[in-house]
């Protein structure tokens, strides 16, 4: 069987086009592990994308990698809300995986979400 290495699907990857600035989008987070965006279809007043800067899949991710990089995103995505000031009142941190969950995008990202009263998930 031939599989596409990392790099050839990182080439036609939306969120890896964006990281390397062959689409334009504003970057509103950015360290050396992850950056963040504004969902380009946002459900919510706020809806921000936490990615890492690497193309990662989360399905196919060793264990202690996951946990890095896991950590990383939710560290980053705390630091966002505070910058928008949604701490106090609340947000959702969400990452879709697979077909039933509406996965679009594989490259690992975890949603933030706020700036409303959200609906129960489900
Ligand atoms: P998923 O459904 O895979 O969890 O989330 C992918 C998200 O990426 C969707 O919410 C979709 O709106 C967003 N998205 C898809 N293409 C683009 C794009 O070109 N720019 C931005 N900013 N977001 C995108
Ligand atoms: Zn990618």
């Amino acid at each position: 069987m031939i599989t596409k290495s990392s790099d050839e699907k990182s080439q036609k990857c939306i969120f890896c086009m964006i990281r390397k600035e062959e689409i334009h989008s504003q970057i509103l987070y950015k360290d050396s592990d992850v950056f963040a965006i504004y969902d380009i279809n946002p459900r919510a007043p706020i809806h921000i994308l936490v990615i890492p800067l690497k193309h990662v899949v989360f399905s196919n991710l060793k264990e202690k990698i996951l946990l890095d990089i896991l950590g990383k995103l939710s560290l980053s995505a705390r630091k966002i809300a505070e910058k928008f000031d949604i701490k106090s009142e609340g947000y959702r941190l969400v990452i879709n995986q697979g077909n039933n969950a509406g996965q679009t995008v594989e490259h690992l990202h975890m949603h933030l979400i706020g700036g409303k009263k959200l609906a129960p998930e489900g």
